[in-house]
């Protein structure tokens, strides 16, 4: 995989809808007040054309200084019709303005006085303006003084409620209620609706987990003989492999509520709040006999406690834990309240949470095979509409490594597909694009590539294409693609076979394999890319596990310091010694080194596919087998049985 460099960072929203609702409230009445001011604003005016103009016709009512330094003239109302006037007559909104009409600014009061007396000498006493002396602040600004920092404060304190009641509960719901657990709730009337009917495969798990219907519905069947029911299951599983599903299928399937809570959600944002919501799910269970608690992600909470790593701030996943573990033991055995938790590591759980009377129920999940691969994708094809020629045991076939939940991704990605181009029903075709999207991420063809970088995507890939389909123990190739898919700026796609075991040849291939996109790019460029960040992260993971936890290695033959506790990462702390360590990376240098040379020969010796295949995929930006088949001939050793056309597992 040719990989691009990832830099740029999301940039976060600031607030919800309903904080930029009360900015844009706010920014509307500060805009109203302002127009409204304005609209009440005297025009501007000198002592020259005021006296001429104004003082001299008798059309002034009065005059009003205003802190000492300006002064507003208001007309008299039936002069306001005078031409000259006109300007200032109405205020915005049409009406009679009240005045002030003008202002102009005067240097002091006693001079201003002195040439108004002298102005209005000849004036009869009658006809004389009068002077009101005020002193006034712009209302405007004193109140924007005001008002401003007040709206502030009074946003950033909505935005905070808002924070705070939006990780505490339901949005809305009231600030106090961090400590109140948020499960979400399948009550009677809205039981879980999933059944056994949903949950495809896994027939020992169902049957395991359908004596827990039994208890559920005929708790008295078990009692009466003197059994304890059990109080705690843990299904154990990688992601997506339906543990959740699995039960609320037991809640659907006994026709009991259902409580669901994450363990993340136990150990947020504030210090103990993780503990009292442990203690209100319990609460609200006990108050709705027989029911169902379900915790995802238990390990979250129930991580191992590590003892070197009490420096780490921990106090608040283990008080969580002492008190999930506390109301597991405070409630009789046969109340009816059974708890589900799902992880997908049950190795690194604390070995309290395991202890009989706790979760000592366990349940397995595992990736399905493929038949049960092809029962998960028959659960969810039902509800689709579909061509006649689907053949599920092929989709089932080419999915390898896939999830319940990725089949199900797959299958509504290829029903998005399908409607996209107007299509009356969903066809293999849209199911290969899903696929290789769910593999893959999504094609990116908009995407900015320069010309050059093209051409090093091309022969990095090729380089991939060509050692991969010239070693023996590798899986085999179906596609090449120069087209952007997700973060990956290019991709190989091979067909996994279905393996428990690998071996150091086909391990030590797939090495080279990895190693091949690098080694095409500095054979031909003779210089590295940053593009082979992926592959050079996969590659040195894999030989370290491959001598340091396999054994592969002749200096440090048959040791492995695997650590499926998972206690060690936690201490800190290295089995072996100095030396060995450095043994270890002298070793694994080898291997990668090896390796790197391994697929440089193989390019040196096919160099001239080598620039025919670059040049195919920069002109067609897909090859398929065939295309790849008319470079490279035939696969060396291959198996003729497995000649199909598409197929996925990118690298
Ligand atoms: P987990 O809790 O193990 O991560 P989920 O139970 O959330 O996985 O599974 C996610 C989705 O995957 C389910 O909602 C369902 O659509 C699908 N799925 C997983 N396993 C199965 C299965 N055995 N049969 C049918 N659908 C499945
Ligand atoms: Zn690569």
């Amino acid at each position: 995989m040719l990989d691009q460099k990832n830099i740029n960072t999301p940039s976060g929203g600031f607030g919800g809808k309903n904080v930029r609702r009360w900015f844009y409230l706010l920014f509307f009445v500060f805009l109203g007040m302002y127009l409204w001011n304005s609209s009440q604003r005297a025009e501007e005016t000198t002592w020259g054309d005021f006296n001429a103009n104004m003082l001299q016709q008798h059309d002034v009512d009065k005059l009003e200084i205003v802190n000492n330094e300006e002064v507003y003239v208001f007309i008299k109302p039936d002069k306001l019709s005078k031409e000259q006037y006109k300007p200032v007559s109405t205020n915005l909104i049409g009406r009679p303005h009240p005045g002030p009409h003008y202002h102009f600014r005067i240097g002091s009061v006693e001079v201003f006085n002195q040439q108004l007396q002298d102005a209005q000498q000849d004036f009869a006493p009658k006809d004389k303006v009068g002077v009101v002396y005020s002193k006034s602040e712009n209302w405007l600004s004193g109140l924007l003084m005001w008002l401003v920092p007040l709206a502030l404060l009074a946003f950033f304190w909505l935005y905070i409620l808002r924070r705070v009641a939006g990780s505490a509960g339901t949005p809305g719901s009231s600030i106090f209620s961090f400590g109140k657990s948020k499960a979400v709730l399948f009550d009677k009337g809205n039981i879980s609706p999933v059944t056994f009917e949903d949950v495809a495969g896994y027939e020992e798990a169902k049957t395991e987990i359908m004596e827990i219907v039994d208890f559920l519905k005929k708790p008295q069947h078990f009692t009466r003989l003197g059994a304890k029911i059990p109080k705690g299951v843990l299904l154990v599983g990688p992601s997506g492999t339906g543990k959740t599903l699995l039960a609320k299928a037991v809640a659907g399937e006994a026709g009991v509520p259902f409580f669901s809570l994450s363990g993340s959600e136990f150990v947020e944002m504030f210090v103990g709040v993780g503990a009292s919501r442990v203690r209100d799910l319990f609460d609200q269970a006990k108050s709705k006999t027989p029911c169902i608690i379900f915790i995802d992600e238990i390990d979250t909470i129930g991580r191992v406690r590590g003892r070197a790593a009490s420096f780490q701030v921990n106090d608040e996943r283990e008080s969580t834990l002492n008190q999930l573990l506390s109301e597991m033991d405070g409630f009789e055995p046969n109340t009816g309240v059974i708890v589900m938790a799902a992880t997908n590591r049950a190795d690194i759980l604390d070995p309290a949470l395991l202890r009989p009377g706790r979760f000592d129920r366990h349940i397995y999940l595992e990736l399905p095979n493929r038949h049960e691969r092809e029962a998960i994708f028959r659960v969810h094809l039902r509800p689709l509409t579909l061509d006649k020629n689907i053949d599920v045991e092929y989709l089932a076939g080419q999915t390898p490594g896939f999830s319940g939940a990725d089949i199900a991704n797959v299958c509504n990605e290829a029903a998005l597909i399908a409607a996209r181009s107007k299509k009356a029903a969903i066809g293999m075709a849209d199911f290969h694009s899903a696929i290789d999207r769910v593999v893959g991420g999504l094609e990116k063809k908009t995407r900015i590539i320069t010309p050059e970088e093209k051409k090093v995507i091309s022969y990095h890939e090729s380089g991939h294409a060509i050692v991969s389909w010239m070693l023996e123990h590798v899986d085999p190739l179906v596609k090449v693609s120069i087209i952007p898919r997700g973060k990956s700026l290019g991709s190989a796609w091979y067909l996994p076979e279905e393996r428990h075991i690998l071996s150091y040849s086909q391990l030590y291939e797939h090495l080279s394999v990895m190693l091949g996109g690098r080694a095409a790019e500095m054979l031909i460029f003779h210089e590295t890319s940053s593009g082979a960040l992926d592959d050079l992260e996969k590659a040195t993971k894999q030989a370290y596990m491959m001598i340091g936890e396999l054994g592969m290695s002749d200096k440090i033959a048959h040791i492995s310091f695997h650590d499926s506790s998972g206690l060690r990462e936690a201490q800190l702390y290295k089995p072996y010694s100095e030396e060995t360590a450095r043994l270890i990376d002298a070793e694994v240098r080898r291997l990668i080194a090896d390796a790197f040379e391994q697929s440089t020969d193989i390019l040196t010796s096919h160099l001239t596919r080598l620039h025919q295949l670059a040049d195919l995929l920069l002109r067609k930006e897909t090859l398929l087998q065939d295309d790849l088949e008319l470079i490279l001939g035939k696969r060396p050793g291959q198996n003729p049985e497995k000649t199909t056309k598409e197929a996925l597992s990118g690298t």
